[in-house]
């Protein structure tokens, strides 16, 4: 791969080989840095889902209910079916004791009606016999007594301790659904619940919104893979799995490239490889503005690229593009920085939307509370500061958050000690002791619906 593709859009205008790069002069808010990218993907197709692989994916059916659930009228207990009104007095002290006439284990069809002053004994969910109104459970019988006898096996009569109502214990035919309902809609979001509900409905699989496929392609001469022996003056990758580990939990499928060195031929390999069934591809470090050209001018013979300067804290520098493949297809790029928490913060920030979108979800805020400060947070140059904290409740249930540890943008533990973010907004100098930040969190499961 040596020639560079065709440049479409912004880009065309640098129609020779293209050198020189987009830079914006000021710099860009959270939101219109995230309005720029989002701007570049759509809802993905929809794709037949096997049920257990369609959690927190959205659904793209409609769900009718082809039959009742449950199907037949069936009984909530283990005991035994009756006419109400022949249990009418019934007590401990003076019981009615009735002639068991048959069985109905669940799975079964009932053989015949019930006449009444007889019974039958039935299972939990096992059809209720024509002419039963009620179920009394064994608990009001001397079931339990005559089980300890041994006699239960040929039992020809029960002994009922309690009087029933019609209608006791048992469930209607269509209770949960009926059939024709429209069960769930195209939109909805398949969780745990919603995969019992199909599976009830005797469907293996649905049609939902394909999970979006992210290549991760992590730059830079000093990376070791996890693993590998350990060298002097190298570093391991964290970034390509941090990241890998977010576009998992928002439900995406990371794809974790090999390693591209800082030389042209290694990076062009590494996104060629990358390109291949990607939906997004995301890179780590070499788009500062001040760093070695080598990753902007591939990135940029590749496609389009745009460096921006985002109004945030960590996480500044960050790259966004459309990369071509060689059969013409463009593919979002999103170039993270390479400090470790600026990757994972302009990730959260930047390609936890893109995926949402790409799954047809709402563009739901992070999960977040407001927070009772323990410690202030500075904010030195008018940028939005995203500070590791640790948030929790105190004894009077108010959410309060101290800071999580070092705040450099290369110390990763301290985002391991963290569980969320406080927001300093960018035109705010500090958010002191005992004021209120909102902090975004990072783990909160309606995160992922
Ligand atoms: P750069 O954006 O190339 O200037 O990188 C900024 C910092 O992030 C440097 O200290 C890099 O060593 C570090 N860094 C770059 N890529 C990774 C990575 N994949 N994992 C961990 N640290 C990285
Ligand atoms: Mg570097």
């Amino acid at each position: 791969m040596t020639e560079h593709v065709d440049h479409t859009g912004p880009g065309a205008a640098h129609a020779h080989r293209p050198h020189r790069h987009h830079y914006d002069a000021e710099m860009l808010s959270v939101e219109e840095a995230r309005d720029r990218i989002l701007s570049y993907f759509d809802r993905l197709p929809a794709v037949e889902t096997a049920l257990v692989d369609a959690l927190g994916q959205v659904l793209a059916e409609e769900l009718v209910a082809p039959f009742d659930i449950p199907p037949l009228t069936n009984s909530a207990m283990d005991g035994y079916a009756v006419v109400a009104a022949d249990t009418a007095g019934a007590s401990k002290t003076s019981p009615v004791e009735l002639p068991v006439v048959g069985v109905i284990a669940a799975g079964r069809l009932p053989e015949r009606p019930l006449t009444p002053g007889t019974v039958i004994r039935i299972m939990t969910g096992a059809p209720i016999p024509d002419g039963a109104n009620a179920v009394v459970p064994f608990e009001d019988t001397d079931e339990l007594e005559r089980q300890k006898s041994g006699s239960v096996g040929s039992l020809s009569s029960i002994s009922i301790n309690a009087p029933a109502e019609p209608g006791d214990n048992i469930r209607a035919a269509g209770e949960d659904i009926t059939a024709g309902t429209v069960v769930f809609g195209e939109g909805e979001i398949i969780g745990a619940a919603q995969i019992g509900v199909i599976a009830s409905l005797g469907r293996a699989a649905v049609r939902a919104v394909r999970r979006p496929v992210v290549a991760i392609v992590s730059t830079g001469d000093e990376l070791l893979e996890p693993g590998q022996e350990h060298e002097p003056g190298k570093i391991y990758n964290s970034n390509a799995y941090s990241v890998a580990a977010m576009v998992t939990r928002y439900g995406g499928v990371p794809k974790i490239m090999s390693i591209a060195r800082d030389t042209v031929e290694s990076l062009e390999a590494a996104l060629e490889d990358a390109l291949d069934g990607a939906d997004l591809v995301v890179t780590s470090a070499g788009v500062s503005k001040g760093d070695y050209d080598v990753v902007k001018d591939v990135l940029s013979s590749k496609g389009e690229i745009a460096l921006w300067s985002v109004r945030m804290r960590p996480a500044k520098p960050l790259a966004f593009g459309m990369l071509k493949r060689d059969d013409g297809v463009g593919v979002p790029h999103l170039g993270l920085p390479g400090n470790p928490v600026s990757a994972m913060v302009a990730f959260e920030q930047f390609g936890r939307p893109a995926l949402r979108l790409m799954m047809g979800k709402v563009q739901a805020e992070k999960p977040s509370v407001e927070a009772v400060m323990d410690d202030a947070i500075h904010n030195y140059d008018g940028r939005r500061v995203y500070a590791r904290v640790h948030a929790y409740q105190d004894a009077a249930g108010v959410y309060r958050a101290r800071l999580a540890g070092n705040q450099s943008s290369g110390v990763l533990s301290s985002m391991a000690q963290a569980n969320g973010l406080a927001i300093c907004p960018d035109e705010i100098a500090m958010i002191d002791v005992g004021e209120i930040a909102r902090v975004e969190m990072f783990d909160w499961p309606d995160d992922i619906f």
